[in-house]
Parts: structure tokens; C-alpha cells; sequence
């Protein structure tokens, strides 16, 4: 085949030098709620045609390289005094897949354990394109399953407003879970 970013011929749908370079992550901050930090690996431009692939056959492979080469290693270096959890927003499968249980199941370590199906909104409403406004009035009720820690990594695959993460920020706080950070691929104000 050959690779999506440089069309040279690969044996995965991104080349070895592409990932190396292309793929290396930047860490982006930004906060959520006044104080809970909202981290993204790159900026949006940069791997946009990578996101658009989500809903289509190669978006599992293409989100199991990118999660490999940001989340994965995030979580190896990652230290922090508790066992957390970790959970992906929403982690429903869509296409045959769930590209947010990708990138949360990459973090798996001895300091986080990802779960799955813990988050699931009950409302599908389509965010994409829509105003703070609208997202505001249709949140995506989140029920809750219950978990052991007590402290959350929550993951999603791009942040645009921050209000679906403020939204499980919320739901999760109601229920005695604190987030102490939030993982996402990119930040769409990042560009
Ligand atoms: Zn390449």
C-alpha cells in the first residue's frame, strides 16, 4: 500500500519516517471548568486528514497508529501517586469500531486502567458545525456505570468547545469521580 501522508509504498497506512516525523506529538494545554487541564498531541491542520478517516475502513488502523504514537506514550511516561481510570467520552461503536476505546485502551499501565462502556450518551445529537448554543441545549446525557478509582484520565479523540468534556466532568463528579486531566488527539482551536 502506500503511506497517507508521503504516498510512498509502506507496509502500514503510515510509513516509519512519517510517523517518526509527522506524527511526533506536540503537547497542547488548555483548561476546562477553571482548572482541569485539557491536553491535545497535535495540532488540528496537521492530522486533519487523519481524523476524517474515522468513520471509514482504514479510521481503525489510522487511529490505532496515531494512539500508538501519542497516547501510548503519554501513558509510558506518565507517573502519578494513585491508580486512575481511564475513560473514553462516548465509546460506542459506530463504524465496527470505537476510535475513542483506541486511543483510551493505549493507555493501559501500571499507573492507569482504561474501562469501556462506563460514559455512554444517551442523546446522538450531531455536534459537528454546531454553536456553543446549540451544544449547550442538546448535552448528551451521560449514563453512568460505576467503576472502583477514584480519579479519572477522560479521552477523546478532538476538543472543540470543551462542553462534552465539561458535560462527563459533571456527570462523573455527581457520582464521586474526580478528572484530573483530559486526553484528546487535538484541539480543533489549535490550528
Ligand atoms: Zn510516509
Amino acid at each position: 500500500m502506500r503511506c497517507m501522508m508521503c504516498e510512498r509504498f509502506s507496509l502500514s497506512h503510515i510509513c516509519s519516517t512519517c510517523q517518526k516525523t509527522l506524527l511526533a506529538p506536540t503537547l497542547h494545554k488548555r483548561k476546562i471548568l477553571g482548572s482541569i487541564p485539557v491536553y491535545s498531541f497535535y495540532p488540528y491542520d496537521a492530522i486533519e486528514p487523519l481524523l476524517l478517516t474515522k468513520h471509514t475502513d482504514v479510521g481503525f488502523y489510522i487511529y490505532t497508529l496515531l494512539a500508538k504514537n501519542s497516547f501510548r506514550e503519554f501513558a509510558r511516561e506518565w507517573s502519578y501517586e494513585n491508580r486512575v481510570a481511564s475513560l473514553g467520552v462516548d465509546d460506542h461503536s459506530k463504524s465496527g469500531y470505537s476510535h475513542t476505546a483506541v486511543l483510551n485502551r493505549s493507555l493501559k499501565s501500571s499507573a492507569i486502567k482504561p474501562y469501556f462502556g462506563k460514559l455512554r450518551a444517551t442523546e446522538q445529537y450531531k455536534y459537528a458545525g454546531k454553536s456553543v448554543e446549540e451544544r449547550l441545549l442538546n448535552p448528551r446525557k451521560f449514563q453512568f456505570l460505576p467503576f472502583k478509582e477514584e480519579e479519572v484520565i477522560l479521552v477523546d479523540d478532538i476538543v472543540t468547545t470543551g462542553s462534552t468534556l465539561t458535560e462527563a466532568v459533571e456527570i462523573l463528579g455527581m457520582h464521586g469521580k474526580k478528572v484530573i486531566l483530559c486526553l484528546t488527539l487535538s484541539d480543533a482551536e489549535n490550528r
